[in-house]
């Protein structure tokens, strides 16, 4: 079975980075240390090959996906010179792939992003209508099993009013009558859903998570699920949590302040974009503890840090003898080497379930994003019982 991944944002850090692993695995350049998918019981699933994976995506940008990589290369030393120059043709190939996408309602800053290439008069019927046949073209042209469509693009500022859309023929109207509100991800995942295609959101943006795009994957009984990777400071968050509430000690506060410098940081410097992600980030906390703290979320721009995120959180809590203790920690990650394998397990595992008839939400992948959809539990090692639960079920 040949499996293609369409990448949404094809040209951006996590994107290219996951592509170079992909190929880098593929040319035996590296291993796949990072990625769920290659340790059991996860790994004796009949899931595609990574090296069979086939590329291909839209961006709104013409910087190439080698440039990209090249650039974080030379800004923060991953991937290292070796790994870039064995995937180097792999990239070029890759990007020529790579069609123009529609920005339509992601916000000023994104739209900046674009190189003038959208001209804001085509009708939303027509945006859906290109991207169908951009996805129906890829797997015409590479003579595709099945195509998975992953959103890994820049976070849209959150929609207002979002069940104005909760049935599919509410959003299907909302296509006819080119409704000004709805947000590219939003057109990006029905194109994806009404062809069959599974969908993933690695992105706090709206995507599936709409009332009529999820009866929409229900209907045609076809694989999706979402929002925002789960990959820092809140995967940290949710091993750590469950700690504090099995011992009864009472957080009082906790504290995240996050420091990045690359075009991701940049996108969220815009107050209408970071809304989004600092709602995802936000709301697990009182789900593990039980009760309402004081639990601040700070994202901040630092441009010097680039790809290199650093998070730092102060958590005050209470024990026996009303005794007041602090924990504080700091993390420092490679953003897109955090993200990248995720985007490849996820392919592979949405492939799989659809694959095997596993159509609508899929509550096992809830471990790898910060809000699960259609999923209440956060804590990280529950989550991952969902997904041994599948495995098991599937060996
Ligand atoms: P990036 O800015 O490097 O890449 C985003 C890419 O998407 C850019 O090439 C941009 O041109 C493109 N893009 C923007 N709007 C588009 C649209 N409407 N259609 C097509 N392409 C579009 O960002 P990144 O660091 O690669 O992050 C990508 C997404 O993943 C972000 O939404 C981010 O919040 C999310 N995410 C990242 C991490 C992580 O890096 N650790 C974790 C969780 C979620």
């Amino acid at each position: 079975m040949s499996t293609g991944v369409w990448l949404v944002g094809a040209r951006g850090n996590v994107a290219s980075t996951a592509i170079t692993g992909a190929r880098a695995i593929a040319r035996g350049a590296v291993d796949g240390t990072g990625m769920v998918t290659e340790v059991e019981p996860i790994a004796s699933l009949d899931l595609p090959e990574v090296d069979q994976l086939v590329f291909g995506g839209h961006d709104i940008q013409t910087q190439s996906i080698e440039e990209t990589v090249e650039q974080a290369h030379r800004d923060g030393g991953v991937p290292d010179r070796e790994t870039l120059d064995a995937v180097r043709e792999d990239l070029r190939e890759i990007d020529d792939r790579v069609n123009i996408g529609t920005a339509r309602q992601c916000g000023e800053t994104i739209e900046n992003l674009s190189d003038g290439t959208e001209t804001g008069e085509e009708s939303l019927s027509g945006i859906v209508s290109r991207i169908r046949d951009d996805y129906a073209s890829f797997v015409r042209d590479h003579g595709l099993d099945r195509l998975v469509v992953v959103n890994v693009s820049s976070t849209e500022p959150p929609m207002d009013e979002p069940e104005r859309y909760a049935s599919l023929a509410d959003f299907e109207a909302a296509i006819e009558d080119d409704d000004p509100d709805l947000p590219a991800s939003t057109l990006y995942a029905y194109s994806a859903l009404v062809d069959g295609h599974p969908y993933v959101n690695f992105t706090p943006s709206t995507g599936s998570a709409l009332g009529g795009l999820r009866e929409l994957a229900e209907q045609n009984d076809v694989p999706h699920m979402g929002r925002d990777g789960k990959t820092g400071e809140t995967l940290v968050k949710s091993a750590l949590a469950p700690m504090f509430a099995g011992r009864n000690l009472r957080v009082l506060s906790w504290e995240g302040h996050n420091i990045l410098g690359n075009t991701d940081g940049l996108v969220l410097e815009d107050d209408d974009n970071k809304a989004g992600k600092v709602a995802s980030k936000g709301n697990l906390l009182e789900e593990i503890l039980g009760y309402d703290t004081h639990n601040a979320v700070r994202i901040d721009y630092t441009p010097s840090l680039g790809d290199w995120k650093t998070a730092w959180d102060h958590i005050h809590f209470q024990g026996f003898l009303e005794t007041e203790m602090k924990m504080q920690f700091t993390w420092e990650g490679s953003d897109s080497a955090l993200a990248a394998p995720l985007v490849l397990d996820l392919a592979r595992l949405v492939a799989h379930a659809d694959e095997h008839g596993d159509g609508g939400c899929q509550p096992q992948l809830a471990s790898f994003f910060k809000s699960p959809q259609e999923v209440d539990e956060h804590d990280l090692s529950r989550q991952l019982e969902l997904l041994y639960d599948y495995a098991e079920q599937h060996r």
